[in-house]
C-alpha cells in the first residue's frame, strides 16, 4: 500500500491535494499519512504540540489516513 511505503519524507514537486487545507498545491510533502502542502507543513512545524490547533492537524491527518485505507 502506497501510503505505508515511505520510510521518511518524500519530497515531490508535482501538485496534489493537501489533506489539511484540502486545496491543490504545487509544492508539498508526501508523508506516509498523506500529502501536506508546504504552507500547512510550515504551520504544523511552528505549532506547539500542546496547542489545540496542533491536535486538530493531527486529527485531520488521522482521519485522512483512515479514509485512505477504507475507501
Ligand atoms: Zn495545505
Amino acid at each position: 500500500m502506497a501510503i505505508f511505503d515511505a520510510a521518511g519524507k518524500d519530497f515531490k514537486q508535482l501538485g496534489d491535494k493537501c489533506c489539511i487545507c484540502e486545496r491543490e498545491k504545487s509544492e508539498g510533502l508526501h508523508l506516509y499519512i498523506g500529502y501536506i502542502c508546504a504552507e500547512c507543513e510550515k504551520a504544523i512545524v511552528h505549532t506547539d504540540t500542546s496547542d489545540p490547533i496542533y491536535q486538530e492537524y493531527v486529527e485531520k491527518l488521522r482521519k485522512n489516513n483512515i479514509s485512505s485505507i477504507f475507501t
